[in-house]
């Protein structure tokens, strides 16, 4: 039998139905703050990445699923979305215009990591990303946005760290600072080592508790900022306490990320262990440059899909299935029953039949693995009447289109019944009792 690739996963049903909630709740806050959605490729030229991410960040040099295509060009699978839509935002000229430009895109990431608990090869993200504007109001916005997605899945405890890298120039001078800082200091790891001459910012990623112990006591970016760059930072600050967000300043917070200017921010859950970050996001004001645009301010977050999945409370985003079984009995009564079956679909009903012509008792038994909300049983009598029997499934009882167990209303006084129905009202009276119209 041929298996998944590692740290490929499959996303079965029912988890299926908590993705979809999650992403339907993501979509309507998007909508809410004028954001609009692009589908991109999930392949790029390995360039597009190499060039915005970094080469001595751990996803270029270590991650990327890179690979020659039939022509010998290099193409890579792509491992995060900026910076991919932001060639799309310059190939489509989508960064003209006055006001801010706002994209979204959700779907897969690909990263050629140890697979883990929160950490797969294939691996999804939410995305936003906001054009042409460098106010710190936007700054604002868009966390406030990320964090009106997170309430909305009414997850626990959840963190937000933010910090600010500064401009370039502030980043040269804090380069220059760690640089020195650095240059003393024995013990270092080989890859800090290089990163001391490469990039130094980069060693602040490093996992080893010695290099972060040297670390300890390196200088902070926040003594770097300029006057600008401080400002900006102040005024972000200042515009989330007054909405009431709970933040933690965290001067060593780089991202794993070149590309980053000013605003970099991250928000950590409980209970996910070492892979607590379930969105991160932050300024890259001179991406557009890099990749050869014009001066193009933008800022952007990743909500991660998968970790944020694990930390869902359990009891949301089940889906509710109002399903309706036909139980048909009789040659006569399977033929009418699967034209009311299409009916009833017709009504926006979730419907199913059995057409394996099996006994009442196995077909009752589908119908509840099933878990129909109501059982319709179909034979030669009710044929002849033409009124049948509506069997409510078990303790459901549903009030106003919503289902509810009767466990759960108070003293279980709403006994179950069953009603008479003519079969030419079945449509309009199961949509009254399941969808409530
Ligand atoms: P980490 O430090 O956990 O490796 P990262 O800095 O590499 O995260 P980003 O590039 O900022 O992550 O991606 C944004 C979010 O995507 C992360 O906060 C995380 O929730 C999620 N993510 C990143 N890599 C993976 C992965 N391999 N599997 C699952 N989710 C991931
Ligand atoms: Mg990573």
């Amino acid at each position: 039998m041929i298996k998944a690739i590692r740290g490929m996963r499959d996303i079965l049903p029912p988890e299926t139905n908590r993705w979809q909630w999650v992403e339907a709740a993501a979509r309507e806050v998007f909508e809410l703050y004028g954001y609009r959605e692009v589908r991109l490729p999930l392949i790029e030229r390995t360039e597009l990445f190499a060039r915005s991410i970094g080469a001595e960040t751990d996803i270029v040099a270590k991650e990327m699923y890179t690979f020659p295509d039939r022509h010998g060009d290099s193409l890579t699978l792509r491992p995060e979305a900026t910076a991919s839509v932001l060639r799309a935002v310059l190939e489509h000229g989508l960064d003209k215009g006055a006001g801010v430009k706002k994209y979204y895109t959700l779907g897969p990431m690909f990263r050629y990591e140890r697979p883990q608990k929160g950490r797969y090869r294939q691996f999804y993200q939410i995305n936003c990303e906001a054009y042409g504007v460098d106010a710190p109001e936007l700054d604002a916005e868009v966390i406030l946005l990320l964090l009106d997605i997170l309430n909305r899945l009414q997850l626990g405890e959840l963190r937000l760290l933010v910090n600010s890298l500064g401009c370039r120039d502030c980043q040269a001078h804090f380069k220059a600072a760690l640089k020195n800082f650095l240059a003393d200091k024995d013990g270092l790891c080989e890859d800090c080592r290089r990163r001391r001459e490469a990039n130094p910012l980069r060693v602040f990623d490093c996992k080893s508790p010695h290099c972060q112990a040297i670390l300890a006591d390196a200088p902070v970016l926040k003594d770097y900022l300029d006057e600008a760059c401080a400002a900006h930072f102040a005024r972000v600050l200042e515009l989330l306490a007054r909405h009431g967000v709970a933040y933690t300043e965290q001067p060593r917070l780089v991202r794993g990320l070149d590309y980053y200017t000013r605003t970099a921010f991250e928000v950590v859950a409980a209970g996910l262990g070492a892979q607590d970050a379930v969105a991160g996001g932050g300024r890259y004001n001179g991406l557009s440059r890099e990749l050869g645009g014009p001066e193009l301010p933008a800022i952007g977050f990743a909500i991660g899909e998968d970790r944020l999945l694990e930390v869902l409370p359990a009891a949301l985003g089940q889906g509710q299935e109002f399903k309706v079984f036909l139980a048909a009995l009789g040659e006569a009564a399977r033929d009418r029953a699967f034209s009311l079956l299409q009916e009833l679909r017709g009504q926006g009903l979730a419907a199913e039949m059995d057409f394996e012509g099996r006994s009442l008792k196995a077909q009752m038994s589908l119908a509840d693995r099933l878990g129909a909300a109501y059982v319709v049983i179909l034979g030669d009598r009710e044929l002849e009447t033409g009124v049948a029997n509506l069997r409510p499934m078990r303790d459901f009882a549903y009030i106003q289109g919503e289902g509810v167990r009767l466990t759960e209303v108070a003293g279980g006084r709403m006994a179950v019944q069953q009603e008479e129905v003519p079969l030419d009202k079945l449509p309009e009276v199961l949509a009254q009792r399941l969808l409530g119209r």
